[in-house]
């Protein structure tokens, strides 16, 4: 497997520290609003590598933060409002409930566009003291400063590589910041909060060796990819946008306080954008799960539109082409449901095929060639149905677009498996378990998974 490495701009073969094993890391969601559709796409990457990585062997680990504070209108501002409290005072809750109202809400939008959970899911309120044990290593290692009011910054001149990822480096930045008004206590323009003391009244705040206060942005994600993976990372994966300062500050926090060098590939998304504009909250062109929902389209549709497009471009939204997918989706769906299916797909024909699709996977994630691929197996004439059948529903592990809906909606057991089923039912009844295992081995050998449920023996094709 090999991805676009944003640090080196090579693509890589994805080679993990633990042989076998890759340890993913996603920066996650904000929890204070509704996730739309170009957050999901970022999202929907990270599972994606994962599912990709699974399908080629490897075991994989994805952790995922939920950012339930600490993220402010403007990072480079002392003025900055942290905007979990400014949906706190729109909406009369308390931080808790608005962190857990939008966080249940960005699981199922996740879930309805088929993105399985991360492997683990920590929230940066349940990690201060990790964010505190870090900040006070990078004090000692000379990184850090703290500055009479109670904040902790971090000294980007004590650290040799800062800007190696987003280009952005010192020099760069001290021009670009000769305008604008920082903290005067800072060192450098480009230093920036580990700690920020609570002014008065903050709601969310904690104790810590320099005063009351609460975590910058940034710190929550070295601490917590930290914490849950080790100090060396294979892959770490976000929107474009966050490769700075949010990434580039997040090497300089981890590669500071272990001293070498932690993730080792970064792989950055590209936005979703709606004529031309990205999609954000401030633009006001937001499109959520929900709107497609509402115009009958299956939320699972989003994931055939983002396939057309390679993942690291940016991604125009249209209804039109929201349309189509969702029309394709469906065809698909219904003539899966007309094919029998093979036990494997051994022709030679559809192991050619299937070699195409894990190669455009493998090849940094190409999903307009796999989608090519998909179309021309879908239309072939050399592959048998049933082998077309097996092939799609083995990749549907990666393209989550539960393909065999329909097939399985249509199904029933044949009057064999009805009988065997009746037999079973019999031999429950009697206490004869070893006849009743039997005939579940008898019944599993024809394909099919048996189910014990209230109404007696249930089976359905395994897939
Ligand atoms: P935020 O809630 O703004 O921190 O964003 C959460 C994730 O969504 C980050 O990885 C962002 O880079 C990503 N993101 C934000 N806007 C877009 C967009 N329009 N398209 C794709 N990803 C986005
Ligand atoms: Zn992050």
């Amino acid at each position: 497997m090999r991805l676009y490495n944003t640090l080196t701009r090579a693509v890589e073969e994805v080679v993990p520290v633990e042989p076998g094993h890759v340890k993913m890391y996603a920066c996650g969601p904000t929890v204070y609003r509704y996730a739309h559709l170009g957050n999901l796409r970022t999202y929907m990457l990270a599972d994606l590598i994962r599912r990709a990585l699974r399908l080629e062997g490897f075991r994989v680990t994805l952790v995922q933060n939920i950012t339930d504070v600490g993220h402010m209108t403007d990072e480079s501002s002392p003025e900055a409002i942290d905007k979990m409290l400014l949906a706190v005072e729109d909406e009369g809750l308390q931080p808790l409930e608005i962190a857990e109202k939008y966080t249940r809400s960005v699981f199922e939008d996740a879930a309805a566009l088929g993105i399985d959970e991360p492997d683990m899911s920590p929230k940066a309120t349940e990690h201060i003291p990790e964010m505190i044990g870090l900040t006070k290593t990078l004090i000692d290692r000379e990184h850090a400063y703290v500055v009479d009011n109670g904040s902790v910054y971090y000294d980007v001149a004590s650290f040799d590589g800062y800007g190696k990822l987003s280009g952005n480096t010192l020099d760069k930045l001290r021009e670009g910041h000769r305008d604008l008004e920082t903290d005067p206590r800072k060192h450098h323009p480009a230093d920036f909060a580990l700690w920020k003391a609570a002014g008065p009244g903050r709601l969310m705040k904690w104790p810590s060796p320099w005063g009351d206060g609460f975590p910058g942005w940034h710190v929550e994600c070295s601490a917590m990819s930290m914490e849950y993976l080790g100090d060396r990372i294979d892959i770490h994966t976000g929107g474009t946008d966050l490769r700075f300062p949010h990434h580039e500050d997040e090497i300089a926090q981890s590669e500071g306080a272990v001293g070498h060098r932690v993730v080792s590939i970064w792989v950055h998304g590209g936005h979703l954008r709606q004529a031309g504009q990205k999609i954000a909250k401030s633009t006001g062109n937001v499109v959520r799960v929900q709107d497609l929902v509402d115009r009958g389209i299956d939320p699972l549709s989003f994931r055939w539109l983002c396939f057309q497009t390679q993942y690291r471009s940016e991604m125009d939204f249209s209804w039109d082409a929201m349309e189509t997918a969702d029309q394709r989706v469906k065809q698909l769906r219904r003539r899966m449901a007309g094919w029998a299916p093979a036990a494997e797909a051994s022709s030679d024909e559809a192991v050619a095929f299937d070699g195409r699709f894990r190669a455009a996977l493998a090849d940094d994630l190409s999903f307009p060639a796999a989608v090519r691929v998909v179309n021309e197996l879908v239309s072939s004439t050399a592959v048998p149905g049933g082998e077309k059948y097996a092939l799609l529903a083995d990749w549907d592990r990666v393209l989550g677009l539960d393909l065999q809906r329909e097939a399985v909606a249509a199904w029933s057991p044949t009057e064999e498996m009805r009988a065997l089923m009746k037999e079973r039912d019999e031999a429950r009844a009697a206490k004869d378990y070893a006849t009743s295992d039997r005939i579940r081995e008898q019944l599993t050998s024809m394909g099919v998974e048996v189910m014990d449920t209230a109404t007696g023996t249930q089976v359905r094709p395994r897939d």
